[in-house]
């Protein structure tokens, strides 16, 4: 058995069933992502959209997609006849452009909030204001083509555990607030995306519903990408 096969067996295991996983394949040829295909993972992760595509076009229809990096207005287009969830939805502008392009091409996509948890000023999301406050402006009822499912934050790059620990305990407090006050009944607001490879575990025992891991499952990337 090679490597990304014995790696998706062993996760599959060890994740609780209500986890789940994001094989993030990104820089990662289509022949990798295809051993990961035939040991059933079916949801992958991509953050660039150019290389979403071409992924996407040399594999089968069933994989479900997922954007996870940051995302241009001007390229949502590309992504909207497909895209089985955009994960990294940063700012009102782009939800709006989301829900038009779905739209057109008369779809409902499923969006996470992105929210900044990490200290990194590089990492985009919103503050739990920011997300209120758009919130509060009805947008929600407005945008027929966007379903929000959840939330989904990455923590500080360090090896202090502690921290990650805690920015994981608070993407969860938001996710709960936001529950409690705007979507306490919608079924689909259910998920808490965080987790990587270094830090999956304590994301588990904090409550995420998905974890995104690339390294684990496909080994180091050797190319410089930003994380981003
Ligand atoms: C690259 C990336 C991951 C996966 O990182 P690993 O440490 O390789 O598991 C997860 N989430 C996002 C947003 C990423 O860009």
């Amino acid at each position: 058995m090679n490597n990304i096969t014995e790696n998706i067996r062993i996760l599959k295991e060890e994740l609780p069933d209500k986890v789940k996983l994001v094989a993030v394949s990104k820089t990662k040829t289509v022949e990798d992502i295809m051993l990961a295909y035939n040991a059933g993972q079916r949801v992958f992760g991509e953050n660039r959209v150019q290389e979403l595509m071409s992924k996407y076009e040399h594999v089968p229809g069933d994989v479900q997609w997922h954007m996870i990096g940051h995302l241009q207005r001007n390229k949502v287009k590309y992504l909207a006849g497909f895209i089985h969830m955009i994960e990294s939805v940063d700012s009102n502008n782009l939800l709006r452009t989301i829900n038009k392009e779905a739209r057109k091409s008369g779809r409902i996509i499923d969006c996470l909030l992105q929210f900044h948890i990490a200290s990194e000023e590089t990492k985009y999301g919103f503050s739990i204001k920011e997300a209120e406050g758009l919130i509060e402006t009805g947008i929600l009822d407005e945008l027929d083509n966007v379903n929000i499912r959840g939330v989904m934050g990455m923590a500080t790059f360090t090896d202090d555990m502690d921290k990650v620990r805690s920015e994981f305990v608070y993407l969860k407090s938001v996710f709960d607030k936001l529950k409690q006050t705007w979507f306490l009944n919608n079924d689909h607001f259910t998920e808490i995306s965080m987790g990587m490879s270094g830090d999956y575990k304590i994301a588990v025992d904090e409550g995420s519903t998905m974890v995104r891991l690339g390294t684990l499952i496909f080994g180091e990337r050797y190319c410089k990408i930003d994380n981003n």
